[in-house]
């Protein structure tokens, strides 16, 4: 008896080399075969009469074969086969093309159900090509049914993939092995698995396809959010360094500001947590420039106050070294000995930081993530603060925890993400979320234009410099590439130099540069040694340069919704009043509409909710970097109602019960991709 894992080569209809083409579909296990969902159902359950086919379009007909099939040669390789069938209604010539046998199957006098699309020729009148066929008397199997289309690949005919597919529900046997626990099964009406495998595979009608999906799609979120309750409870069980004086009033007075009642509230969650006794596991989640920053502090400095050192780490070595001023700006004066450590730093620096750093002379290390993976020492980590780190998913976090031992761990995402997205990142971390900003904050003033405005958006960069402010020119590409239309950063940045902007002092940055030129030039614009600063999207994590007061963005319905926002959180992060102007010579209608959700609110979280919508959660961060599962039925978007229930249900059965094996092999199956971080 087979199981849920066994290869599908050895199943019934499958063999060696149709095992080959499946394992290109991702299809290795005979889970995998039953899980291969359909992406669309052609319904196939209606029977039209022969006078009332429709043209150019496949439908099923049931008729009696008139005259015998007659094959004949046209020439080299190829055959033609004709009959003629008919009913009550009228008759029909029906050709095969290449297909004799097939067609020759069909014996004179007897009654078929045939599938096929009907066309209309001058010469020859109504005919069908290639139409399927089967007995009228045989069970159904390419006619009056919902017929499963697949996603397949070269080699790989949707009807091998029914077969091999209804092999293996055969070879499961009348027990799938259910994950769901009856009791969540039943409170939430849900269909028993095997009928749901079945049914999404070859539907009985479209109440069973409709139950069937509903499960399913339970089925991929309980076992998603089980695989994240665990990773929380795992975490919980992490006994953290319990640190006794929570008091936060020096640090506070110490403030140049007062902080936001978000801030604040930030700030206690983290100290909670600290003093709870277990390790911290939180998010910090704010829109940019929204005061994340000093919640960092906050617990850095109450680490501090129990004796134990902070590491804080940065994307890049220009964030890195801004937060080290402003860290150490505000926390050096209460006796926060606060240290730098980057990988281009000179090596008799670096040499004595990682002195300090093992000594524990240094009570806050900040750095970019170099800082776990170099072999620093430390003398006693008790608290790594990740700021920026939307990219990460949840695999890289657990290891990052990792690398200490049970440190409290605080991740700092300027990415507002859709709730349902942040459940499937952050699922296992708690999250506070700052949705307040920083008194006296101005909107940024958002402008989409067209070619029509290129002069006078040249003169408004001009009259922002002649203010004293900085710019950012932001393209889609670095190259020129086939569309002369798209703007290529290094051509675009000499055309200004000479003409429009001729004078000013341009600077060009981008990915394919060498990470050195590339921190040299953007290091020169932040302390304003140049006026513009032509980029890609690398400029589009953290960097703060508070006297930039424009940013242009060429060809915007290039980039997605969030994308903008983040780009468009360059400026604005001063007293001066801020723009974002975006481009776009785009036509349609819908694309104009959906930029011009960016000009009518600053609101990051409404903005990524619409992003999501529009774009789905695959592309939601440019590319698969977020180390989110992927999902066989479930659509994150459509389904986020069944995530929240699912999500619930796993949370509650979870508490109470052990996992069953079943929902175990499940979890690890979901999460493979990500690496094993069960273990
Ligand atoms: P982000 O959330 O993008 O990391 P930062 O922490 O860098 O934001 O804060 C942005 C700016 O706002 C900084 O210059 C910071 O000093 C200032 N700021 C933060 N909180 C407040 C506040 N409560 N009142 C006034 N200014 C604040
Ligand atoms: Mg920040």
């Amino acid at each position: 008896m087979p199981d849920l894992n066994t290869s599908v080569q050895y199943i019934k209809g499958v063999g060696e080399a149709r095992a080959k083409l499946l394992a290109k579909l991702g299809i290795r296990t005979l889970f995998d075969l039953i899980s291969h969902f359909p992406r669309a159902y052609e319904d196939r359950t209606k029977i039209l009469k022969i006078a009332s086919l429709p043209v150019g379009q496949s439908v099923c007909f049931e008729a009696v074969v008139m005259t015998s099939p007659r094959s004949s040669r046209i020439r080299a390789n190829f055959d033609l086969t004709k009959c003629r069938v008919a009913d009550d209604t009228g008759s029909l010539n029906l050709t095969f093309f290449n297909n004799r046998h097939y067609a020759e199957k069909l014996k004179v006098g007897e009654s078929y159900i045939f599938y096929g699309s009907l066309t209309e020729d001058e010469r020859y009148g109504h005919q069908m090509a290639n139409p399927l066929f089967e007995s009228s008397n045989s069970e159904g199997v390419v006619t009056r049914r919902i017929m499963p289309v697949y996603r397949l690949t070269a080699g790989l005919t949707n009807n091998q993939l029914v077969k091999a597919i209804s092999g293996g529900l055969a070879a499961c046997g009348d027990i799938l092995p259910d994950c769901l626990p009856d009791s969540i099964r039943r409170q939430y009406g849900l269909c028993h698995a095997r009928y749901a495998y079945e049914n999404i595979h070859n539907p009985k009608d479209e109440k069973a396809l409709a139950d069937a999906r509903k499960r399913l799609i339970f089925e991929e979120f309980f076992v998603f959010s089980a695989g994240l309750t665990m990773l929380r409870s795992k975490r919980t069980d992490n006994h953290g360094r319990r640190f006794e004086n929570l008091s936060l009033d020096t640090f506070l007075d110490a403030l140049p500001f007062v902080p936001t009642g978000a801030q604040r509230r930030a700030m206690d969650d983290a100290l909670a947590d600290m003093g709870s006794g277990k390790a911290m596991s939180r998010l910090v989640q704010g829109d940019v420039g929204s005061g994340k920053t000093v919640v960092a502090a906050a617990a850095a400095f109450v680490a501090f106050q129990n004796g134990c050192q902070s590491a804080l780490m940065a994307p890049t070595e220009i964030l890195a070294e801004q937060h080290y001023r402003t860290l150490s700006e505000l926390l050096e004066p209460l006796g926060v000995k606060t240290v730098l450590l980057t990988g281009s730093m000179k090596s008799g620096a670096k040499k004595n930081a990682l002195e300090l750093i093992a000594l524990g002379m240094s009570d806050l290390v900040v750095g970019t993530h170099a800082l776990i993976s170099e072999a620093v020492q430390f003398k006693n980590l008790a608290l790594v603060i990740a700021d920026e780190q939307h990219r990460f998913g949840v695999a890289q976090r657990a290891a990052l925890s990792a690398k200490g031992s049970q440190p409290h761990v605080l991740v700092m995402s300027a990415t507002p993400i859709p709730r349902t997205l942040a459940l499937m990142m952050y699922g296992d971390l708690d999250v506070s979320i700052i949705d307040e900003r920083p008194p006296g904050r101005q909107e940024i003033d958002t402008f989409l234009v067209n070619e029509s405005m290129r002069q006078r958006i040249n003169a408004f960069i001009r009259k922002q410099i002649d203010e004293g402010h900085q710019v950012y020119i932001v393209c889609p590409m670095v190259e020129e590439g086939e569309d002369e239309n798209i703007k290529a950063a290094e051509a675009y940045a000499k055309q200004l130099e000479n003409g429009p902007l001729n004078g000013l002092r341009i600077g060009l940055v981008h990915g394919k540069m060498k990470g050195a030129d590339k921190e040299y030039v953007m290091r020169a614009f932040s302390e304003g040694s140049l006026d513009v600063l032509v980029s890609t999207t690398v400029i589009e994590v953290g960097v703060d340069v508070p006297n930039a007061s424009l940013i242009v963005i060429e060809n915007a319905d290039r980039f997605g919704l969030s994308q903008l926002h983040q780009l468009r959180g360059r400026v604005g992060r001063g007293q001066h009043k801020s723009y974002c102007v975006m481009f776009s010579s785009a036509e349609k209608a819908e694309t104009l509409a959906r930029l011009k959700v960016l000009c009518s609110t600053n609101d990051g979280f409404k903005i990524s909710e619409e992003d999501l919508k529009l774009r789905g959660p695959g592309d939601f961060f440019g590319s698969r970097q977020h180390g989110l599962p992927e999902f066989r039925i479930a659509d994150l978007a459509e389904d986020s109602h069944v995530l929240y229930q699912a999500r619930e249900a796993a949370d509650r059965y979870m508490k109470d019960n052990p996992i069953p094996p079943v929902l175990m092999s499940r979890i690890q199956n979901l999460f493979e991709e990500n690496g094993n971080i069960f273990n």
